[in-house]
């Protein structure tokens, strides 16, 4: 792994997914990495959007020592795969915070950007708006609480996603610092 390492994290719901699909269209040196998990597909939700696998066959990848990081995240296992990107690239990878302190801890030098939502209100509206029941809602709302304090504690840049034009310009001036000060 030669390029940079991007780390997007932030509490469901806050737009990370929106915000780094930005970056790859407007960043054609960023790679974005595709994770593998064992939650079921969402309704709507675009197949390649993760590696679905099976509990059997993602355990088998943790043996094979084939994850940069995984993790449990509400009873469902999340992991990136050992990152593989074009020559030149630099790498973004779109976690929780438990995935993003293990990826600091082996890259200290990656960059970790977290993302707020502006308010709770707006956070639960966008959660809602994917379609998962509202026991699934809240308890991503309760886990939040959770993530926030620690994500802000390891982030090296905090944003909050007001205005996506302008979240995106923030992440984007975060990119180009950190490629100068390579
Ligand atoms: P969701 O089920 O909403 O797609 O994802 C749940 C959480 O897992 C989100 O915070 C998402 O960013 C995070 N996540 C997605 N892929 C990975 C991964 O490979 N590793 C870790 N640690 N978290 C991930």
């Amino acid at each position: 792994m030669s390029g940079l390492v991007f780390v997007v994290s932030g509490p469901g719901g806050v737009g990370k997914s929106t915000l780094v699909a930005e970056l790859m269209k407007r960043d054609p040196e960023l790679w974005l990495s595709r994770s593998w998990t064992t939650r079921e597909q969402r309704p709507g939700e675009a197949p390649d959007a993760y590696h679905f696998v099976t509990r059997a066959q993602f355990e088998a990848h943790i043996d094979a020592g084939g994850f940069l990081e995984w993790t449990n995240f509400l009873g469902n296992y999340y992991g990136t795969p050992q990152p593989n990107p074009p020559a030149g690239k630099d790498i973004v990878l779109e976690i929780e915070v438990d995935g993003a302190s293990q990826v600091k801890k082996q890259h200290p030098n990656a960059v970790l950007i977290f993302v707020l939502p502006p308010s709770r209100e707006e956070q639960r509206a966008r959660l809602n708006a994917r379609g998962d029941d509202e026991r699934k809602v809240d308890q991503r709302l309760r886990k939040a609480e959770e993530e926030e304090p620690v994500g802000m504690a390891l982030a090296d840049h905090v944003i909050v996603n007001q205005k996506l034009e302008k979240t995106i310009a923030d992440m984007l001036g975060v990119i180009s610092d950190a490629r100068r000060n390579r």
